[in-house]
């Protein structure tokens, strides 16, 4: 089943004279379940990517389907409700509120969608044991090391159970030990729980945990890398 769909997407930044375009002409699709990496360097369009498909920004150009909806075309309050119910979202800089513990932070993507509490109980009990994280739930973030906060924002973005997880330069900000760590959490939501993920990075070891690798390069796909022993099949 085909979770996204990006259909002929243009981006352009500026007004006449002085015009960047950001993506030209891009088109792919992401199949449930898939770990998928978009890769290039730095100004490629990667973020102008991610920030189109998450309706961030909007697209000059072109189509975005996820989950059956045209994302392009929805209106401000659909578009709120798709972010809060089918996005998950894992950043470089971790984005864990200061004044909330571990459990409060990823408490707080489910309380938004009016969830009673023993049910937002058992959800971050469940997500916590998934990720290995439930000695840290009550910790706030300063007390965490930087790969224990990325995996209390992976359970953050999890939890709610989205159909896509966007994860923009996860390792950003990670040394390699907890770079590998979060890889491996991942791969493990990726494989275990079939979460479907689009994982953005200019990383190469980043980037080859993905089953998938798209190479961009002033905003166009160059060339696509399908990891060999990946035993899904198109
Ligand atoms: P990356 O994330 O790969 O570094 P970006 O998507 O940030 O690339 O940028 C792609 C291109 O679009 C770059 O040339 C960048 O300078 C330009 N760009 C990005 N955002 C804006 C903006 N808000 N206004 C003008 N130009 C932009
Ligand atoms: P990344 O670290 O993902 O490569 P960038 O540093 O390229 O991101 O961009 C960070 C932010 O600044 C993005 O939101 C992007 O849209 C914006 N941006 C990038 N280039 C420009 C630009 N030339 N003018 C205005 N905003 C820009």
């Amino acid at each position: 089943k085909n979770i996204v769909s990006v259909e002929k997407i243009e981006k352009y930044y500026g007004n006449k004279g002085n015009i960047t375009k950001a993506i030209d002409n891009i088109s792919f699709k992401v199949d449930e379940g898939e770990f998928l990496g978009i890769m290039g360097p730095s100004g490629s369009g990667k973020t102008t990517l991610l920030n189109c498909i998450s309706t961030i920004d909007n697209v000059t150009t072109g189509k975005i389907i996820i989950n059956n909806k045209d994302i392009t075309a929805l209106k401000a309050k659909a578009i709120e409700e798709f972010r809060r119910d089918e996005l998950g979202f894992i950043f470089q800089d971790f984005n864990l509120l200061d004044t909330l513990t571990a459990y409060e932070n990823i408490a707080l993507a489910l309380t938004i969608q009016n969830r009673e509490i023993p049910e937002i109980d058992e959800m971050i009990k469940n997500v916590a044991r998934k990720l290995d994280i439930t000695e840290l739930l009550s910790k706030f973030p300063f007390q965490l090391s930087g790969g224990q906060q990325q995996r209390v924002a992976c359970a953050r973005a999890l939890v709610t159970e989205p159909s896509l997880i966007l994860a923009d330069e996860p390792t950003g900000a990670l040394d390699s030990k907890s770079s590998r760590l979060l890889l491996e959490s991942l791969e493990k939501l990726n494989k275990e729980f079939h979460s479907t993920i689009l994982m953005v990075t200019h990383d190469s070891f980043t980037a080859s945990y993905a089953h998938r690798i798209l190479f961009i390069k002033d905003g166009r796909i160059f060339n696509e890398l399908i990891r060999g022993n990946d035993t899904r099949k198109e």
